[in-house]
């Protein structure tokens, strides 16, 4: 390809709306471009760049036996409505009506669909174990589509799905893919963690999360460097820490607080710890209100609160009105004592003495508060956030904690929608079961985004050779010069035929020019025709090197096709 005639309209200035670096890199560098709020276009190198990302995925599913195919994104409504989903996804499901009034939807996930392509397709038992997968656009109205393709409302999954007869035969199917998956991601040069992941309204026995560690993930991961746990918040278990109360069961008493609201105020009028207070939240799980209770310096995990409390929509804040009816005190004022609702309290919670509440009452807490004498929780149970330094689960030692971007997650979901939707098999004894599933997910644009996110540096970015949009840029450096031109068109010429997908910068810039673009769409190496050129002479230069070197042109385009087969 000839920079003068590549779509790689590079942009000097970083786009206003794109908080996060790989966004922000991607639209300078020209991989794509936004059509609306979470809706992207790919331009050449950005497509190039999502394509080998979807090869090396293809590759690897296929080398684990998985079976490609390729469904529609445009759904018919029964199978989401047989599962339950099409009331589940709620409006994150863009949902459409054709010419007949009948309900589709673009697809968020296909769980749905495979199990009833099996369902028509699959005639006897011989044929499982099967997976099938599929690299297909998917569409989720999120709530808040952000950082360009990272999270956006329209994306490219690769989704497989396993069909066993046994749970046995599952756990081996999970494994071939969890082997899959490390092959990927180490393929694409991502830096990634596996945790374990919270299986969820799903159901199902076992899931398991690739996460890369950026602090712009969005999701909190907690490992152990002691033992080599590690989880997802959600997923991670909480051992309820040790504190200092006042002794003795002190008389419980209602203290006149006015305009102290925030932990942080209550602290100061205190004058104590913030772990001495239990702060009380009121939300609202499907149609009904209950209040969390954590200690005053933790927080509340509300995806460990909406499982415990089996909400099937959202679990969210209790709108101040409703705060105000239930507590009848203003927000800030929110305690269990006389509450009509549910109070789900966690497990430090419990271990609290003498400790400070809201009243119920506005401009007054409680101190000297005693569980079971003055309150009795409906429920303890782990409800909080893991926090830097609560006692690994696993070992004890101290956990640490960081922000990770998911990139894949698999799933062993069992019988969910095999019950759901009907599908069995018959064994060699002529018995009915019921076939057993797991689901297989990679986020094939989001780890276009994740690698950029992961491999850039102040001057662009910087993709290793497997994922990079073209290998090698040729550079003459004054293309008015014929004889640097005539050696370049020669390299690149060369480059081609022994298969290296080159790029000869011919256009009339300045040689700054030039190795800026070439730095910013991440080449990954360069060779630069310039002054020495007459005695054979040119610079090889890896992006991640500091200097170029000079070679030969025999030596450069020798070492140009050995680093970059190497390094496929
Ligand atoms: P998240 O928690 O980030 O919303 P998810 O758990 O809902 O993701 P899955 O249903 O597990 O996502 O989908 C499989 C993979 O698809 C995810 O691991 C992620 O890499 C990718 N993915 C999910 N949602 C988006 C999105 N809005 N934009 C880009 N990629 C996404
Ligand atoms: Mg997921």
């Amino acid at each position: 390809m000839r920079m003068s005639r590549l779509l790689a309209p590079t942009l000097r200035e970083v786009p206003s709306d794109a908080e996060i670096k790989s966004h922000q890199l991607m639209m300078r560098a020209g991989y794509i471009r936004k059509l609306a709020a979470g809706i992207y276009s790919y331009l050449p190198l950005g497509l190039r760049c999502e394509r080998k990302v979807e090869q090396i995925v293809r590759e690897e599913m296929d080398n684990a036996g998985a079976q490609e195919l390729l469904m529609s994104a445009l759904l018919p409504a029964e199978a989401y409505q047989a599962s339950g989903r099409w009331d589940v996804f709620g409006q994150s499901m863009f949902k459409l009506k054709d010419r007949y009034d009948r309900d589709f939807c673009l697809g968020p996930t296909h769980e749905e669909l495979f199990t009833q392509t099996v369902i028509n397709e699959v005639r006897s038992y011989k044929e499982y174990p099967m997976t099938l997968y599929q690299i297909q656009t998917k569409y989720r109205d999120e709530g808040r589509p952000r950082f360009g393709v990272m999270r956006s409302r329209e994306f490219v999954m690769k989704d497989a799905y396993s069909f066993d007869m046994t749970q046995e035969g599952l756990d081996e199917s999970y494994k071939k893919m969890y082997d899959a998956y490390c092959r990927i991601f180490k393929r694409l040069g991502l830096d990634f963690t596996i945790v374990d992941a919270d299986s969820g309204a799903m159901g199902g026995s076992g899931s398991q999360e690739f996460m890369v560690k950026s602090p712009v993930g969005e999701d909190g991961i907690a490992y152990c460097d002691a033992c080599g746990y590690a989880a997802n918040y959600e997923k991670a278990q909480c051992i309820p820490e040790e504190k200092e109360f006042a002794d003795g069961d002190l008389p419980l008493e209602k203290i006149e607080t006015p305009n102290v609201h925030t932990i942080d105020e209550l602290v100061g009028f205190f004058g104590t710890e913030p772990y001495v207070f239990a702060k009380t939240i009121i939300y609202k799980a499907d149609d009904k209100y209950i209040a969390a209770m954590v200690r005053g310096d933790r927080e509340i995990n509300e995806v460990k609160l909406k499982n415990l409390v089996g909400c099937v929509d959202d679990l969210e804040l209790a709108e101040p009105f409703m705060v105000r009816e239930i507590t009848k005190a203003d927000v800030g004022f929110a305690g269990p004592i006389g509450l009509e609702i549910e109070v789900i309290a966690d497990l430090e919670v419990a271990n609290m003495k003498n400790f400070i509440i809201g009243a119920n009452d506005t401009g007054y807490h409680y101190k000297n508060v005693n569980i079971n004498r003055d309150f009795t929780p409906d429920r303890i149970a782990d409800i909080r956030v893991i926090t830097d330094g609560d006692k690994c689960p696993k070992c004890g030692q101290p956990i640490k904690t960081a922000q990770g971007i998911e990139v894949g997650h698999i799933f062993k979901l069992g019988t969910k929608y095999s019950d759901a939707l009907g599908l069995k098999f018959t064994d060699e004894s002529g018995e009915q079961k019921t076939v057993i599933m797991g689901c297989y997910g990679i986020g094939v644009t989001r780890c276009v985004a994740a690698a950029i996110e992961q491999m850039s540096d102040d001057n662009g970015i910087v993709l290793p050779v497997a994922i990079a949009p073209y290998e090698v840029m040729v550079v003459p450096v004054n293309n008015k010069e014929e004889e640097q031109m005539r050696l370049a068109e020669e390299i690149y010429e060369d480059l081609k035929k022994q298969g290296i997908e080159a790029v000869l910068d011919d256009r009339a810039e300045r040689a700054g020019v030039k190795f800026k673009d070439s730095d910013l769409i991440g080449i990954p190496l360069r060779i630069v025709v310039g002054k020495k050129c007459g005695e054979g002479i040119v610079e090889y230069k890896l992006r991640t090197a500091e200097v170029p070197v000079e070679m030969t042109v025999e030596d450069a385009k020798f070492e140009a096709v050995k680093y970059i087969k190497e390094n496929k």
